[in-house]
């Protein structure tokens, strides 16, 4: 699956400040804007004000401020998205429930792709919140195919439940973050082995 969009936020746990956690994919990133798993701390969309200013940074076309019905869509299809990116993680099928939201939305118009160079302005035509719910949506629906679904993993961290994609063509991601759960793990090992 190809992704040219640029993916990963910084995320703040309960114990921490803030890090860089690139969850491979903008559909797993906008699942943890929110509560995933059994976090209610992490919610970060507030209001539609919010949702505007998360699809800004990530859909460079869209300008038009959310309503609270795009809220409530969001909100909905977020869900939807993160307890299937979890059932994924445990290489289980996602709930028939959340596969028809996740449809839904998909079969809504996205973002239209737009080739520069043209006689009329690049970049006037303002995308709707609800367009990039759908492109999210669309590449939920690639995220949660059989053939994908192995790619997406738990942080190998005890401690961690962090949920990503993995992009990498080796496919061997193993941290959520190198920096986060990769180095805790190296300094564990070391002092293992130094006893
Ligand atoms: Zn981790």
């Amino acid at each position: 699956m190809q992704s040219t969009k640029p993916t990963g936020q910084w995320f703040r746990s309960s114990d921490e400040h803030q890090w860089w956690f690139d969850s491979g994919a903008v559909a797993l990133d906008f699942a943890y804007t929110g509560p995933m798993g059994d976090n209610p701390e992490w919610e970060s969309l507030h209001d539609a004000t919010d949702l505007s200013a998360w699809l800004e940074s990530r859909f460079p076309g869209v300008h038009s401020p959310a309503t609270d019905r795009d809220l409530t869509d969001g909100l909905a299809l977020r869900a939807a998205i993160a307890r299937s990116a979890v059932a994924a993680s445990r290489d289980e099928a996602p709930a028939a429930e959340d596969v028809d939201v996740i449809n839904l939305f998909a079969a809504t118009p996205d973002i239209p792709p737009a080739l520069a160079g043209g006689s009329r302005q690049a970049g006037r035509s303002s995308a709707r919140a609800g367009q990039a719910l759908s492109a999210m949506a669309r590449e939920a629906v690639e995220l949660f195919t059989p053939e994908q679904r192995e790619r997406i993993r738990e942080c190998a961290a005890d401690d961690c439940a962090l949920v990503f994609y993995d992009e990498s063509r080796s496919n061997n991601r193993r941290w959520c973050s190198m920096k986060r759960c990769g180095n805790r793990a190296k300094v564990r090992t070391h002092r293992a082995n130094a006893r």
